[in-house]
Protein backbone atom coordinates (compact mmCIF):
# COMPACT_ATOMS: atom_id res chain seq x y z
CA UNK A 1 0.00 0.00 0.00
CA UNK A 2 1.08 3.54 -0.92
CA UNK A 3 0.75 5.91 1.73
CA UNK A 4 -2.01 8.48 1.42
CA UNK A 5 -0.53 11.78 -0.09
CA UNK A 6 -0.26 14.46 2.34
CA UNK A 7 -3.58 16.52 3.03
CA UNK A 8 -3.17 20.09 0.56
CA UNK A 9 -2.52 23.39 2.55
CA UNK A 10 -4.47 25.38 3.97
CA UNK A 11 -5.50 28.52 3.08
CA UNK A 12 -2.96 30.50 6.08
CA UNK A 13 -0.25 28.68 4.88
CA UNK A 14 -0.54 29.54 1.38
CA UNK A 15 -1.41 33.17 2.20
CA UNK A 16 2.31 32.94 4.09
CA UNK A 17 4.09 31.38 1.48
CA UNK A 18 2.62 34.18 -0.97
CA UNK A 19 3.87 36.85 0.99
CA UNK A 20 7.44 35.68 0.58
CA UNK A 21 6.78 35.42 -2.91
CA UNK A 22 5.45 39.07 -2.74
CA UNK A 23 8.89 40.08 -0.64
CA UNK A 24 10.39 38.18 -3.93
CA UNK A 25 8.26 40.57 -6.97
CA UNK A 26 9.30 43.55 -4.74
CA UNK A 27 13.11 42.77 -5.13
CA UNK A 28 12.42 42.87 -8.75
CA UNK A 29 11.06 45.84 -8.27
CA UNK A 30 13.58 47.23 -6.75
CA UNK A 31 16.09 45.92 -9.62
CA UNK A 32 13.97 47.70 -11.88
CA UNK A 33 11.84 44.42 -13.39
CA UNK A 34 8.56 43.79 -13.74
CA UNK A 35 7.63 43.07 -9.68
CA UNK A 36 6.60 39.46 -10.01
CA UNK A 37 7.95 36.73 -7.52
CA UNK A 38 7.76 32.97 -6.76
CA UNK A 39 8.21 29.96 -4.13
CA UNK A 40 8.14 26.69 -4.59
CA UNK A 41 7.18 24.68 -1.22
CA UNK A 42 6.47 21.55 0.60
CA UNK A 43 3.12 20.87 1.34
CA UNK A 44 3.69 21.65 5.29
CA UNK A 45 4.66 25.01 4.61
CA UNK A 46 8.53 25.15 4.24
CA UNK A 47 10.06 26.86 1.23
CA UNK A 48 12.50 25.08 -0.82
CA UNK A 49 13.10 27.76 -3.37
CA UNK A 50 12.76 31.36 -4.69
CA UNK A 51 12.63 33.17 -7.52
CA UNK A 52 11.63 36.59 -8.96
CA UNK A 53 11.74 38.28 -12.69
CA UNK A 54 15.00 38.93 -14.05
CA UNK A 55 14.73 38.91 -17.33
CA UNK A 56 16.26 42.17 -18.21
CA UNK A 57 18.76 41.86 -15.97
CA UNK A 58 19.85 38.12 -17.23
CA UNK A 59 18.76 39.18 -21.16
CA UNK A 60 16.72 36.06 -20.89
CA UNK A 61 13.23 36.26 -21.74
CA UNK A 62 12.73 32.79 -20.14
CA UNK A 63 13.91 34.04 -17.03
CA UNK A 64 10.53 34.05 -15.25
CA UNK A 65 10.17 34.13 -11.65
CA UNK A 66 8.92 30.51 -12.10
CA UNK A 67 10.95 29.52 -14.13
CA UNK A 68 14.14 30.24 -12.33
CA UNK A 69 12.12 28.90 -8.53
CA UNK A 70 12.11 25.46 -10.51
CA UNK A 71 15.51 25.76 -11.59
CA UNK A 72 16.82 26.31 -8.15
CA UNK A 73 14.93 23.89 -6.17
CA UNK A 74 15.99 21.33 -8.80
CA UNK A 75 19.23 22.06 -8.03
CA UNK A 76 19.00 22.22 -4.51
CA UNK A 77 17.22 18.84 -4.75
CA UNK A 78 18.91 16.91 -7.20
CA UNK A 79 16.41 15.99 -9.25
CA UNK A 80 14.20 17.09 -12.15
CA UNK A 81 11.14 16.39 -10.88
CA UNK A 82 9.66 18.39 -7.70
CA UNK A 83 6.73 15.91 -7.17
CA UNK A 84 4.58 17.04 -4.62
CA UNK A 85 5.73 20.19 -4.12
CA UNK A 86 4.10 23.35 -4.66
CA UNK A 87 4.42 26.36 -6.93
CA UNK A 88 3.13 29.64 -5.44
CA UNK A 89 3.57 32.91 -7.83
CA UNK A 90 2.25 36.42 -7.29
CA UNK A 91 0.85 36.56 -11.05
CA UNK A 92 -0.90 33.76 -13.23
CA UNK A 93 1.52 31.56 -14.92
CA UNK A 94 2.60 31.97 -18.62
CA UNK A 95 2.02 29.04 -20.78
CA UNK A 96 6.13 28.45 -20.25
CA UNK A 97 5.84 28.50 -16.80
CA UNK A 98 2.44 26.10 -16.27
CA UNK A 99 3.93 23.84 -18.81
CA UNK A 100 7.58 24.02 -16.25
CA UNK A 101 5.39 23.38 -13.77
CA UNK A 102 3.81 20.40 -15.12
CA UNK A 103 7.50 18.55 -16.85
CA UNK A 104 8.49 19.46 -13.14
CA UNK A 105 5.55 16.86 -11.93
CA UNK A 106 4.67 19.59 -9.18
CA UNK A 107 1.75 19.03 -6.86
CA UNK A 108 -0.29 21.72 -7.41
CA UNK A 109 0.13 25.54 -8.61
CA UNK A 110 -1.18 28.54 -6.80
CA UNK A 111 -1.05 32.66 -7.64
CA UNK A 112 -2.13 35.39 -6.96
CA UNK A 113 -3.08 37.81 -9.40
CA UNK A 114 -4.73 36.92 -12.57
CA UNK A 115 -2.70 38.30 -15.75
CA UNK A 116 -5.17 39.22 -18.91
CA UNK A 117 -2.10 39.34 -21.43
CA UNK A 118 -0.18 36.18 -20.90
CA UNK A 119 -2.07 33.73 -17.92
CA UNK A 120 -2.16 30.32 -19.25
CA UNK A 121 -3.84 28.81 -16.06
CA UNK A 122 -7.36 30.16 -17.21
CA UNK A 123 -7.22 33.76 -18.59
CA UNK A 124 -5.70 33.14 -21.76
CA UNK A 125 -6.16 28.79 -21.72
CA UNK A 126 -5.50 26.60 -19.10
CA UNK A 127 -2.42 24.74 -19.69
CA UNK A 128 -3.24 22.63 -17.48
CA UNK A 129 -6.23 21.31 -18.51
CA UNK A 130 -5.50 20.07 -21.77
CA UNK A 131 -7.15 16.78 -22.65
CA UNK A 132 -4.51 13.56 -22.42
CA UNK A 133 -1.79 16.40 -20.63
CA UNK A 134 0.61 13.75 -19.30
CA UNK A 135 0.61 15.11 -15.61
CA UNK A 136 -2.04 16.69 -14.22
CA UNK A 137 -1.75 18.91 -10.85
CA UNK A 138 -3.81 18.04 -7.87
CA UNK A 139 -5.11 21.66 -7.78
CA UNK A 140 -4.46 24.90 -9.84
CA UNK A 141 -5.92 27.95 -8.11
CA UNK A 142 -5.52 31.99 -8.31
CA UNK A 143 -6.94 34.82 -6.00
CA UNK A 144 -4.46 34.38 -2.86
CA UNK A 145 -3.66 37.76 -1.63
CA UNK A 146 -4.88 38.99 -5.39
CA UNK A 147 -5.28 42.24 -4.72
CA UNK A 148 -1.74 43.07 -3.13
CA UNK A 149 -0.03 41.01 -5.82
CA UNK A 150 -2.19 43.17 -8.60
CA UNK A 151 -0.95 46.24 -6.62
CA UNK A 152 2.82 46.05 -6.56
CA UNK A 153 2.36 45.50 -10.42
CA UNK A 154 -0.21 48.75 -11.00
CA UNK A 155 2.25 50.45 -8.19
CA UNK A 156 5.07 49.56 -10.11
CA UNK A 157 4.34 51.01 -13.50
CA UNK A 158 2.63 54.01 -12.01
CA UNK A 159 5.73 54.68 -10.43
CA UNK A 160 8.07 54.17 -13.66
CA UNK A 161 5.41 56.15 -15.60
CA UNK A 162 5.97 59.36 -13.02
CA UNK A 163 9.82 58.76 -13.61
CA UNK A 164 10.35 57.19 -9.95
CA UNK A 165 10.89 53.58 -10.18
CA UNK A 166 14.43 52.16 -11.23
CA UNK A 167 14.77 51.47 -15.16
CA UNK A 168 16.54 48.18 -15.99
CA UNK A 169 16.75 48.22 -19.90
CA UNK A 170 17.97 45.65 -22.32
CA UNK A 171 18.99 46.96 -25.74
CA UNK A 172 15.67 47.23 -26.53
CA UNK A 173 14.29 48.80 -23.31
CA UNK A 174 12.09 46.10 -22.48
CA UNK A 175 10.93 44.74 -19.55
CA UNK A 176 8.16 41.96 -19.83
ZN1 LIG B 1 6.16 32.80 -17.09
Amino acid sequence: MTDPPPPAPHAGLLEGLMREALREAARAGEEGEVPAGAVIARPDGLPVSRGRNRVVALSDPTAHAEILAIREACRLTGNYRLEGLILVSTLEPCAMCLSAALHARLRAVVFGAPEPKWGAAGSLMDISAVPGMNHRLEFLEGGVLAGECAGAIREFFRRRRKGEAPCAQGPQGGTR
